[in-house]
């Protein structure tokens, strides 16, 4: 793995530990559960018990897109250890996808053309 895959999965990684820690403090806002015990779960199985125990629509919205990050996060890393030739390449186009955009989102998935086209069909 060189330097470059290196530094985006380090990326991906502290992206998904900040995002753990997002859910810790909506579960600590919604209720008086002991967070730490929780915290020694993977941040997967935190996003699922928070969503069993938080059945409330505004929060769940909310844990349902970290949800969906998180899963993109994933992707990006199993693409990263098996694939990372792919990496950085549209799944739609197979374009390159625009560097400033992967620097902010390194889990992303498409490029603009095809995100923006993606969600205009939505
Ligand atoms: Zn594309």
């Amino acid at each position: 793995m060189d330097n470059y895959c290196e530094d985006m999965k380090k990326k991906l990684i502290q992206k998904k530990e900040e995002l753990g820690k997002v859910v810790e403090s909506l579960l600590l806002e919604a209720t008086d559960i002991n967070v730490g015990e929780l915290s020694t779960l993977d941040t997967n199985h935190l996003v699922d018990t928070a969503m069993d125990m938080l059945d409330r629509e505004q929060i769940t919205g909310k844990l349902e897109s970290i949800k969906a990050m998180i899963a993109d996060i994933d992707h990006a890393l199993a693409k990263l250890e098996k694939k990372s030739d792919k990496f950085g390449l549209c799944e739609r186009c197979g374009n390159v996808i625009e560097n400033e955009r992967l620097h902010a989102m390194p889990w992303s998935r498409y490029c603009i053309t095809c995100k923006s086209n993606m969600d205009k069909r939505r």
